[in-house]
């Protein structure tokens, strides 16, 4: 079966006045038709420069994206627009993606104009019902809805196209924490229905447990661990998995009152000044001397991949 998605050493670096940022540095991801992959990692660990570089919002310094087998990795806008529809994204915020002077039909509708639909009014009020806002909806501004609201709105903007792929970039962080799983079962609905694949970024792995059958785990621009999504929660291999997924809470009381939790030491360092070594080290309770001086590479341990030289086996 081909992948809908390959990226293959795909890396991003900015210039700053601190030197070159790797933000995201040399990552391979495979994504396919109609799963979900979650994409997890505490902020600035590249995440969302990963989801925008793979819809080409944002160009790759080097490395390949292949879509549907197909390299888009460079491919100019003109030859772009026509896989536009095909390839979608949902921001964290949906107020500052919705263009306040517009009307929440307009905003849905602009993305089948790009593709020349003459008449794009049937399929907005389409949206407007799946996506739970109803078409009488179409006429009102942004500042008229609440943020669920304004999210639905984002959601039916970025599938109107019937794209194969979304990117949701922490489509629920900026959301009451009521609204957040109204949201994600809604997001689960319309992968069923319209056979999508999501790439599902989070910095909260609780959120992505639910709606992930896989999951990748980003330190410092690099994955770090990848797997499926059971395997990776019931046991996971690398450190740093293991400490994020230590401080999310157990719905049993009992469970979460015994268990271990794993306090990360300080904060993640700067990409601008990457340790040596595994980037990981001066915060990784496992460290030791050929952590501090050899990067590891990601290497299969028990049923998934993980980059560490100690990887916890259960
Ligand atoms: Fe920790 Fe060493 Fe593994 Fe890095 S390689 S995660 S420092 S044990
Ligand atoms: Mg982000």
């Amino acid at each position: 079966v081909t992948a809908l998605l390959e990226l293959d050493g795909l890396t991003r670096t900015f210039r700053t006045r601190r030197g070159t940022v790797r933000a995201v540095d040399g990552v391979d991801l495979t994504v396919r038709a109609g799963e979900t992959l979650g994409l997890v990692g505490e902020s600035g660990c590249g995440k969302s420069t990963t989801g925008r570089m793979l819809v080409r919002l944002l160009d790759a310094t080097s490395g390949r994206i292949a879509f549907g087998g197909r390299d888009i990795t460079r491919l100019p806008p003109r030859r772009m627009r026509p896989l536009r529809g095909q390839l979608q994204i949902i921001f964290q915020d949906p107020f500052s993606s919705l263009n306040p002077r517009r009307t929440i039909g307009s905003i849905i509708a602009e993305p089948l104009r790009v593709q020349g639909v003459r008449d794009p009014g049937p399929r907005v009020r389409e949206m407007l019902e799946r996506v739970g806002l109803g078409a009488e909806h179409a006429d009102r501004y942004p500042h008229e809805f609440s943020g669920g609201q304004a999210q639905r709105a984002g959601i039916a903007r970025a599938l109107v196209t019937r794209p194969r792929l979304v990117v949701a970039d922490e489509p629920v962080s900026a959301l009451d924490v009521s609204i957040q799983a109204q949201i994600v079962n809604l997001l689960a609905e319309l992968q069923r229905d319209l056979d999508l694949a999501y790439v599902f970024i989070a910095h909260d792995l609780a959120v992505v447990r639910n709606v992930c059958a896989r999951v990748a785990v980003m330190y410092l621009g690099r994955i770090v661990e990848i797997g499926d999504r059971d395997t990776v929660y019931g046991a996971p291999a690398h450190p740093y998995t293991k400490a994020l997924l230590s401080a999310v809470p157990l719905p049993d009381p009992v469970a979460e009152r015994e268990r271990e939790r794993i306090v990360l030491r300080g904060d993640p360092p700067s990409p601008a000044e990457p340790p040596a070594g595994c980037a990981f080290h001066p915060r990784c309770f496992k460290a030791q001397d050929r952590c501090r001086v050899e990067r590891p590479v990601l290497a299969e341990v028990a049923g998934r991949q993980a980059a560490c030289h100690f990887p916890e086996v259960h």
